[in-house]
């Protein structure tokens, strides 16, 4: 009984990851909150961590200090926004000239995590609207 109430917190969270793309763990914890109020912080992060170990879900990166989880754990790079923090999934990215020229030397890379970072297009027309009224 207590297993099977641990089990259904971990797909709560693992659900909510998939629902909304990347999220922190305070996110995730607002949004599980929202269906099921008695779960806890703690718990989130728990779950997060048992999820991460196992391969279900990966830390993308880092915004305002937050770890950002994504539940799309097949080889995909990312573009942070910097200004609002959205995250972009890139597709159509082929292993780079540094896995080719590690591989070529003798090495093996197991896994390639890219981040780009920038202003996304909604920050840079709010940017273009603010000046635009000076
Ligand atoms: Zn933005
Ligand atoms: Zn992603």
């Amino acid at each position: 009984m207590v297993e099977r109430r641990h089990t259904n917190q971990r797909q709560w969270v693992l659900d909510t990851l998939k629902a909304e793309g990347h999220l922190s763990a305070l996110d995730i914890y607002n949004r599980v909150r929202a269906d099921h109020p008695d779960i806890s912080v703690a718990t989130v992060y728990r779950n997060l961590g048992i999820l991460t170990e196992s391969g279900q879900v990966q830390i993308v990166g880092h915004s305002s200090q937050k770890e950002i989880y994504d539940a799309r754990t097949d080889s995909h790079a990312h573009f942070v926004c910097r200004s609002c923090g959205q995250i972009f999934d890139l597709e159509g990215i082929g292993p780079s000239d540094a896995v080719k020229n590690l591989e070529a030397s003798g090495h093996r890379v197991s896994e390639q995590r890219l981040t780009l970072y920038g202003l996304c297009r909604d920050c840079l027309e709010k940017h273009a609207k603010e000046t635009h009224v000076q």
